[in-house]
């Protein structure tokens, strides 16, 4: 169920208290690195993907050496995050696409982020907002979650969540409530085990009220 304008107005207040000084999960310096994380990021950890890529980017330090590099060699620097040999065959891929379509440049623009290969709507969504700073909500496992548990959202898939965010959040709110939630839903309402009983937000919480009368 859909919270109230009122209690989601609210919500939103003590996240962004808790949550302002957090940042993106991802280390990079540039979109060049962030699209390739993000990409990589697919099935794993951002912890984990943060480990592999100091070394990916000192060996290709820029999109046209990604895709001139040998699939082989890129497999080893990623293969600790799963379905490497895949993500290995988009990132070059898709660099390659930068250097030919784009002159070497990441595009800032959502829809021409999909044409990438490796890049959905969730891949393009992080890579506008922290590379570009537009307003945008990716919709992840603990954005998923965490919004519908809180009510900002009541629907049944990724999509149609991420529809009802940007209609419930005020636009100029949208990338931050994205980071926000991930933290909360990785520090407090995790999936299996949600700490509501010291949750800051168990007063506007339809889960919890449903879990304390059921
Ligand atoms: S009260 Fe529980 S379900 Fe609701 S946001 Fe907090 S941890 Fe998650």
């Amino acid at each position: 169920m859909n919270n109230s304008k009122e209690n989601i107005d609210k919500i939103l207040k003590l996240l962004g208290e808790k949550y302002h000084d957090t940042k993106p999960g991802l280390d990079h310096k540039n979109p060049y690195q962030l699209l390739v994380a993000t990409i990589l990021s697919a099935q794993c950890t951002d912890r984990q993907v943060n480990k592999i890529t100091p070394a990916l980017f000192e060996r290709y330090p820029g999109p046209e050496d990604l895709a001139a590099a040998d699939l082989t060699e890129v497999e080893g620097y990623v293969k600790s995050c799963g379905f490497y040999k895949t993500k290995s065959r988009n990132i070059i891929a898709s660099c390659g696409i930068l250097i030919d379509k784009f002159n070497g440049q990441v595009p800032a623009d959502i829809d021409v982020l999909q044409t990438l290969p490796g890049v959905g709507r969730k891949t393009a969504n992080v890579v506008a907002s922290n590379a570009f700073g537009i307003d945008a909500i990716a919709v992840d496992t603990h954005v998923f979650r965490v919004s519908n548990r809180l009510g900002l959202a009541d629907a049944k898939n990724v999509l149609d969540t991420e529809k009802q965010l940007m209609e419930n959040i005020p636009k100029n709110k949208w990338s931050d409530a994205h980071r926000w939630l991930i933290y909360h839903g990785r520090q407090i309402c995790n999936a299996r085990r949600p700490k509501c009983e010291s949750c800051f937000l168990s007063s506007y919480c339809p889960y919890f009220k449903n879990s304390i009368s059921s």
